[in-house]
């Protein structure tokens, strides 16, 4: 169990230096996330495409979570259709939050997120990216 801790945390410091999908998109929907309790700043770009994510990406500041969680989403969303999306980010909230044990295949490699349960103080950096796409989702 411990090795499988030490994997998730390198994988979470990796996104975290290196972020994938990182920078605007110009004409893009957007929308901010802040997570004052931590100070992440996160905005998020998607262009929708017949109801799929076409392209997705991210900037902002914040903590290794918050950056990690958004640059795994960005990598986690692209080429899904939005309905998939809103169920793949309900999953992973039950999970973060450990409302539910949700399965790692349900998750894929999210799942290096859910350690946060443990850290109810941080589900909102795990969360913020997810909150800003869905008001990135809901704006036409
Ligand atoms: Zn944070």
């Amino acid at each position: 169990m411990s090795e499988l801790r030490d994997l998730y945390q390198e994988v979470i410091l990796d996104h975290n230096r290196r972020p994938r999908n990182f920078g605007a998109l110009e004409g893009a929907r957007e929308a901010v996330g802040y997570n004052p309790l931590c100070g992440d700043r996160v905005t998020v770009y998607v262009r929708v495409e017949a109801d799929t994510i076409g392209d997705i990406a991210f900037t902002g500041s914040g903590c290794a979570i918050s950056k990690a969680s958004a640059s795994l989403m960005t990598d986690a969303v692209r080429g899904m259709a939005t309905s998939d999306v809103h169920t793949l980010f309900a999953a992973f909230q039950d999970a973060v939050t450990g409302r539910r044990e949700v399965p790692d295949d349900e998750l894929g490699k999210l799942a290096v997120l859910t350690g946060v349960r443990e850290f109810p103080s941080r589900v909102k950096c795990a969360t913020l990216a997810w909150h800003a796409l869905e008001d990135a989702l809901a704006r036409e």
